[in-house]
């Protein structure tokens, strides 16, 4: 039992199990908390870590799939379920496929060795073999598609770092599977044996690598799994004489030769042969990764730009949640600093008072999702910044506008009529109190902004009417606010978000308008009912929050867009 002691073992068994004239005993372990932790088995010598798949650091079956639950109320099935499971793994080893499950399992297996870096990669997945740029910090290393990305992606993440990058290449290898642990490498040499195997037309881009690599060199890899690629590298140690003391190494793969005069198959032999290789731990930090683990169709997305009109709480929460999204380019336009009260339904805090919105949501989202293609911030309301530069609403997917004034937005609508070319534009509002919201879609043509609106810019269609005065007043001039949460408001950012990812995906007419409602009870709760015209849309009352579509209907008389 001394094998098991550190896992506190409370009871155990030797289970005999014959196949094809071998015999196994099966050490089947209860561990403390059994029933709550499962029953772990282990077999003899033959099954080791890294010999056969499916076994555990510690040398136990590994019998279930990551996040599997078991029935605690049920010991005896545990049991009897484990030690079936761990014969069947017996009985499937006996297949020379049974080595393949190795590569799903890649990442339990290939671990950094020691002198091995954390590698952050932003390379897209499922690309060709490549040369692609590096920056190496004393900690980690960094790798991207091209010099360019990655500068901007370091711009992001360390702002306070004013200093130039310099950037080397490395070079990256598509594979058509993951190495088993058989061909981890320990040498040079041992990294062309299983190229010559699995991508021999990569092995000419190493040469080009080895004409200039005096020093070690990093090499990426990108094996193809039925789950998707796993991402790993190696460094390759120079050459080194094994007397020479630390300090004084001389160059080894030049040895011999005139400058830049070495041949490329000595380099070659040079650099992979019987020298060192170190094994890197690559982590994943490219779009498609990081917006939906390569499951969902980001790409559309990451291509597309959204300029966003006002910076406040609805604005800054969309701005978040479409970074999150993954939409590629973001700009922010706000001219008002951040104040004390506005930290309770804003995405920035106490910390950011008195800095502009615009600005300090546009450094927080660099911060927060660095891969992005472009966060730009304007401090300065949208038709100032007009006024200067209309190539920057000319050249945008989308406009998204949150301010919620008419002086702003009726405005707004009477450009985006006037201008030939400007894009679709997102009017999103809240009811007060947040219980309702409405995110309505606009084109250059069909109906514009102002149709569904009075000359006070009031909607024309609400959810909810109240008896009362809805904002209160605050102890200036002419000052007054809308009182709600940050809680309840999320439900309209969520709207006005998912409403402009549509948008953007060509998912929804111009001309519509999707509206938000919380239930019958929170709107009652603040003192307001349905608007009876709402409901006629209705064959029930809804007791129940909910969102829908309906027409923005075309004004015949629109001062803005009726016929003259
Ligand atoms: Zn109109």
């Amino acid at each position: 039992m001394s094998r098991y002691e550190a896992k506190d073992p409370i009871h155990g068994w030797v289970v005999p199990f014959e196949h094809q004239a071998d015999r196994f005993d099966l050490q089947v372990v209860l561990l403390q908390n059994f029933p709550w932790t499962k029953p772990r088995v282990y077999c003899n010598e033959k099954f080791r870590f890294m010999q056969y798949p499916h076994i555990e650091k510690d040398g136990a079956f590994c019998l279930y799939p990551p996040g599997t639950e078991h029935n605690p109320l049920n010991p005896k099935g545990l049991i009897w379920g484990a030690i079936k499971e761990a014969t069947r793994l017996i009985v499937a080893s006996y297949d020379d496929a049974f080595i393949s499950d190795f590569a799903d399992e890649f990442d339990s297996y290939w671990s950094k060795t020691d002198g091995g870096k954390n590698i952050v990669s932003l390379l897209s997945p499922g690309g060709p073999s490549r040369r692609v740029s590096l920056w190496c910090s004393t900690g980690d290393y960094y790798l991207a598609d091209d010099h360019t990305a990655l500068e901007s992606w370091l711009r992001n993440r360390f702002p306070g770092n004013k200093k130039d990058y310099k950037f080397n290449t490395a070079t990256h290898i598509a594979l058509n599977r993951p190495i088993l642990p058989s061909e981890y490498p320990r040498s040079g040499a041992a990294i062309l044996r299983f190229l010559r195997e699995l991508a021999p037309e990569s092995i000419e881009l190493l040469e080009d690598a080895a004409v200039t690599a005096d020093d070690k060199f990093t090499v990426s890899f990108e094996g193809r799994t039925d789950d998707g690629p796993v991402f790993f590298a190696v460094e390759v140690m120079p050459p080194v004489k094994q007397s020479m003391k630390a300090g004084r190494r001389p160059d080894m793969v030049q040895q011999g030769f005139r400058p830049g005069k070495v041949p490329t198959h000595i380099r070659m032999q040079r650099l992979f042969g019987g020298n060192k290789v170190e094994r890197h731990e690559t982590m994943r930090a490219d779009p498609s990764w990081i917006h939906g683990r390569d499951t969902a169709t980001v790409a559309p997305l990451f291509d597309k730009r959204v300029l966003m009109i006002g910076a406040g709480s609805l604005g800054s929460e969309v701005a978040l949640l479409l970074a999150k999204t993954g939409v590629g380019s973001i700009t922010l336009v706000d001219p008002e600093l951040l104040d004390y009260p506005n930290v309770g339904r804003h995405i920035l805090g106490v910390s950011q008072v008195r800095t502009f919105k615009a600005k300090s949501l546009a450094e927080k989202l660099a911060g927060d999702f660095p891969h992005m293609r472009s966060i730009q911030y304007f401090a300065e309301d949208w038709q100032s910044l007009y006024s200067k530069r209309s190539e920057i609403f000319h050249n945008t997917d989308l406009i998204v506008s949150t301010v919620g004034s008419w002086v702003a937005e009726g405005r707004l609508n009477q450009v985006a009529r006037n201008e030939a070319g400007f894009p679709p534009v997102i009017y999103g509002w809240a009811e007060p109190f947040s219980v309702a919201g409405h995110a309505v879609l606009i084109g250059s043509n069909g109906p514009c902004f102002a149709c569904g609106m009075d000359h006070f810019g009031r909607a024309r269609q609400t959810v909810c009417e109240w008896d009362t005065e809805t904002t209160r007043k605050q102890p200036h001039c002419g000052a007054s606010f809308q009182p709600y949460g940050p809680v309840s408001l999320s439900g309209v950012a969520a709207l006005v978000a998912k409403t402009s990812t549509k948008a953007l995906l060509g998912e929804m007419h111009l001309g519509t308008e999707a509206v938000y409602w919380a239930s019958k009870e929170e709107i009652a709760e603040q003192g307001g009912r349905f608007n009876p015209d709402f409901l006629n849309c209705f064959s029930d009352v809804p007791e129940f929050g909910g969102t829908r579509r309906f027409e923005w209907r075309q004004k015949v008389d629109c001062a803005f867009c009726g016929e003259e």
